[in-house]
């Protein structure tokens, strides 16, 4: 593919604003699904961790910075495809060059998106 096909896709989008709106709100919807999927998890982890009184016994600030930092590495860090070849971030999911699924990136948290 080359660059001139992105060039008319973007084109395209911004010379119908009717798809650009369709564009937008299924975005959006997507967003709206993993703002409540995330809600619901929160709320049953913070219920568990009620549950078992441990919520006086850890650092919440301390245990998020952790998780950004795990966060961070993860994100950087790459596997070749067994398909095709290609060096990807495993991160992605899916290879970049065959779209392949990529070996690994099923045991990724649903917490990385
Ligand atoms: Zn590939």
């Amino acid at each position: 593919m080359s660059e001139n096909s992105n060039e008319t896709e973007v084109k395209t989008v911004q010379s119908n604003p009717t798809l650009e709106s369709e564009v937008n709100s299924a975005r959006i919807n997507a967003l709206e699904l993993k703002v409540e999927t995330l809600s619901l998890i929160t709320e049953s982890m913070w219920n568990i961790v009620k549950d078992h009184s441990l919520e006086d016994s850890f650092d919440l600030k301390s245990e998020m910075a952790k998780v950004i930092g795990q966060r961070e590495e993860r994100s950087a860090e790459k596997v070749t495809c067994v398909h095709c070849g290609s060096e990807e971030l495993l991160i992605s999911g899916i290879c970049s060059q065959c779209s392949e699924p990529l070996k690994g990136s099923d045991g990724i948290s649903v917490f990385d998106y």
